[in-house]
């Protein structure tokens, strides 16, 4: 009949991860008693270990789910904590000290809480039995404990002493029965006294007669009856087998043999009573058996029904869709992989070409403004602030020396400003952008932490790449550094480029021009403008503006009317200039001092498209080859079970669909087994009748 209990209790543990409790669980023993009344010890007794949390400071603050498995052939003891994954724990003393933790963790305003700690004990040497210890019942508040405290207890021990729940009513000796909390507890539920069982402990502080009065009390009678013991754990034991970790059963069951035995009147072999801690295992573990057996029906009845809903639940809101965490992480892989095979198929040279060009080119427009288009006024006629800045250029004179200078510094300037560094930048900030809008578009949105796997496998690639790709292309552009060389064709193609840039930079200044015009009002700005300009002629001297604004106009207008101004200019200049490319003169490659626009853009197309070559072999092409084979090792071979799972977790409705799943599957298996216990039973009971 053993393996029933066994069997029982095993269905009881599944139930409990299942959750909520109600009906769809197994009945269990529920300890009650007030402090001090020897609770522990009598758990501690029928474990045979020290192992629960000792103390003054109220240290049980949440119900310990024990579950205790008979393990017949194996030597070893050791314990678990189903919930913490702390794997198999010998030390129990280690116990004490989680229990002790995982108890003072309830904050002391809150006094208690119900949600129980699990522990599973596995021993050869205890029987198999499902337990419930509680919180003490008090007496009186302690001055350092809240008011409430009293009964929070009492609320927590009353949800658990509720049918069919057997319960353990300990009450000690040296107290009056008529006292006992645990006993007046039981009643309140139990009227009848139909699953209490009485234990009266600390036998040995009254006198034996005393002890026999209590143990066949009729004022309280028990179907179940009383037992009575002496659990206090010799003290040479506690120190000696404590520490080494032996069972103490068997010092205990002497010790108590030893106080019974010297009172042979009273606890003789002729007497009927109930006592001693073997007893008291024995009596326990056939209520507990006949208590599950007895309520194994209507919990089948309770799974059926709960089974019902939870494939109603898969099939309505699923469509009965299989889903497992690693389907879904492998899916959502794969589905990103493809994405990203996308994308690589159209990112590629001639992407990469017109990415980099676009960045030089502005690198070219602003050094055209630094080195030609502001300093016109000086570097032509510097005694003639007036003259129009752009009337000097078309005339340069091709074989001077100053023109000749301009232009090698400002390709120079170019060439050198570190295009190794600049293209493998903007390449791979690029992919990386790429990268965080493929997440943002896939399942892995949801996922904090995929999310910062993939970050992290695409920068520790292209960090990886960084230098050789940045090195590479700066020692291919090298040459330029020193001579360029430009043929027809390449200026004819540079000329309508840079056309083409120019009417983009003017657009771009036209634009910021309008917004300007948009947030100050067109007379605004014209105003500020118009002051600025009077300013820098000279008409009007700039007083103020410490931050506190001038001419009427607060610093924030001068600014944005400052920034008109510019832009203003720059527009004009580049409408000059634009002529000037179109013009005769800008078509033939001899007159290149006079365009300096084309000839830089002819320069910075030959740094793009060598920069573009090594980018291509070096950075793309790698991390096209790698990325995937790195998201593989980081989200599919690294992770085990337990990351897969809280990774597929992280959504909630994967979670619930995962949970429905889960749950239906546990329903499902425990039906299975309650279905082979009651075959088990039958037969059992068919042997029973046959012999
Ligand atoms: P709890 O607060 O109800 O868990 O009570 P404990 O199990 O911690 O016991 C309270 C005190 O009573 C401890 O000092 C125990 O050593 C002592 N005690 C427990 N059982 C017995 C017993 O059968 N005989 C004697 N003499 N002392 C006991």
């Amino acid at each position: 009949m053993m393996l029933l209990t066994k069997k029982m209790i095993e269905i009881r543990s599944i139930l409990n991860t299942v959750g909520q409790g109600g009906a769809l669980t197994l009945p269990s023993i529920v300890v009650i008693g007030s402090q001090s009344s020897g609770k522990s010890s009598v758990l501690e007794a029928i474990v045979g270990h020290e192992f629960l949390p000792k103390g003054s400071n109220m240290v049980t603050r949440r119900p310990i789910e024990l579950t205790l498995v008979n393990t017949p052939d194996a030597k070893a003891e050791y314990c678990e904590f189903p919930a913490l994954g702390l794997g198999k724990i010998t030390d129990f003393s280690q116990v004490q000290r989680t229990l002790t933790d995982l108890n003072l963790a309830v904050p002391a305003e809150q006094c208690v809480s119900d949600d129980p700690i699990q522990l599973t004990i596995h021993s050869p040497n205890i029987p198999d039995l499902s337990l419930i210890d509680l919180p003490g019942y008090i007496q009186v508040v302690g001055k350092d404990q809240p008011a409430e405290l009293k009964q929070k207890i009492a609320d927590l021990c009353d949800k658990y002493i509720q049918p069919p729940n057997v319960i353990l009513a300990i009450s000690a000796a040296d107290v009056d029965l008529a006292n006992s909390t645990a006993l007046r507890s039981s009643r309140r539920v139990d009227p009848r006294g139909e699953r209490t069982i009485g234990v009266i402990t600390k036998m040995d502080l009254v006198d034996a007669n005393r002890g026999v009065e209590m143990l066949s009390d009729r004022k309280y009678p028990l179907r179940l009856g009383y037992v009575g013991v002496v659990c206090k754990i010799p003290q040479q034991s506690s120190g000696l087998f404590g520490r080494s970790g032996v069972n103490v059963t068997s010092a205990i069951v002497k010790n108590e043999n030893a106080y019974f035995s010297a009172h042979p009147l009273q606890f003789g072999p002729q007497s009927e009573l109930a006592i001693g801690t073997t007893t008291l295992r024995h009596k326990l573990m056939h209520v507990l058996e006949q208590t599950m057996a007895a309520s194994l029906a209507s919990t089948r009845e309770a799974i059926v029904q709960e089974l019902e809903e939870a494939t109603y639940e898969f099939k309505v809101q699923y469509n009965d869709r299989p889903l497992s965490a690693e389907s879904y992480l492998a899916e959502s892989l794969d589905s990103f992989k493809h994405s990203f095979k996308e994308f690589s198929e159209q990112f590629g040279r001639p992407q990469v070409r017109a990415l980099l060009k676009e960045v030089l080119d502005q690198r070219v427009m602003d050094l055209l403004a630094k080195r030609y288009w502001n300093k016109l006024v000086d570097d032509l006629s510097p005694t003639q602030p007036d003259a129009d800045p752009l009337s000097g250029l078309p005339t340069a004179d091709a074989s001077s020396l100053y023109w000749q200078r301009k232009l090698d510094a400002s390709t120079s300037e170019l060439t050198k400003l570190g295009v190794g560094r600049l293209a493998t930048t903007v390449v791979a900030s690029e992919l990386q952008s790429h990268v965080d809008k493929l997440i943002a578009a896939s399942t892995f949105a949801s996922h904090p932490f995929a999310q910062r796997s993939i970050v992290d496998a695409s920068s520790s690639i292209l960090n990886d790449r960084f230098y050789s790709t940045s090195d590479q292309v700066e020692n291919c552009i090298k040459p330029y550094k020193f001579e360029i060389e430009v043929d027809p064709n390449e200026w004819t193609k540079g000329r309508e480029n840079v056309g083409r840039t120019l009417k983009e930079e003017l657009k771009a200044c036209d634009a910021a021009q309008k917004q300007l015009e948009n947030s100050i009002g067109k007379r605004k700005l014209r105003d500020v403008m118009g002051f600025i300009d009077r300013v820098r002629k000279g008409d009007v001297v700039l007083e103020g503006d410490g931050g506190g604004g001038a001419g009427g106009f607060s610093s924030a207008l001068l600014q944005q009317g400052r920034e008109a101004v510019f832009l203003r200019d720059r527009a004009d200049i580049i409408k000059m200039r634009l002529l000037a490319v179109k013009s005769k003169q800008c078509a033939n490659l001899k007159n290149k001092y006079h365009c300096p626009e084309v000839f830089l853009d002819v320069v910075a197309d030959k740094l793009t498209s060598t920069a573009v070559l090594f980018l291509n072999v070096e950075l793309l092409s790698e991390f096209y080859y790698n990325f995937p084979r790195e998201l593989d090792l980081r989200l599919g071979r690294h992770l085990n079970q337990t990351e897969i799972e809280r990774f597929a977790r992280e959504d909630p409705r994967v979670r619930k669909h995962l949970d429905v799943i889960k749950r239906k599957d546990m329903l499902e298996m425990v039906l299975e087994k309650i279905e082979s216990l009651r075959q088990l039973e039958g037969r059992a009971k068919k042997e029973q009748t046959k012999s």
